[in-house]
């Protein structure tokens, strides 16, 4: 993963979380992060805005890690879709048509690996066949 500027297009050290931030050299335009899975997914740059879907898919919510992982999915409308397939690209979201329900995404264990998931976490999310 990368942080970079779209605008300056500066490179940044730090954690995917922090994009959506203001590039902190302060020319106006904001940090994402380039995500680029070791699957046949191309990578995509990823918006603040794409973080916070993939944080709300998994109930990341707040600093307290045990209401963390306890879901995975989300339901985008309409407006989510430039996200969406920016979230398939980087390989931090799939589409799940198993349940019948065309359009529910869920997150992919990179993602919990970018937001900093332990062991526990991780399985939480993630394992247990779901
Ligand atoms: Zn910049
Ligand atoms: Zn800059």
């Amino acid at each position: 993963m990368t942080l970079g500027c779209d605008d300056c297009k500066h490179q940044i050290d730090g954690r995917f979380r922090m994009a959506g931030l203001p590039c902190p050299c302060e020319c106006g335009g904001q940090i994402k992060a380039f995500v680029s899975p070791t699957s046949d997914a191309p990578g995509a740059w990823v918006t603040g805005g794409d973080v916070r879907r993939v944080m709300n898919a998994l109930g990341v919510r707040g600093p307290d890690r045990s209401r963390w992982g306890h879901r995975n999915h989300y339901a985008p409308g309409e407006r989510d879709a430039e996200s969406m397939r920016r979230l398939v690209d980087a390989g931090l979201m799939r589409r799940d048509a198993r349940d019948g329900v065309a359009h529910v995404y869920r997150a992919m264990p990179l993602a919990g690996e970018l937001l900093g998931f332990g062991p526990t976490l991780m399985r939480r999310a993630f394992g247990g066949g779901s």
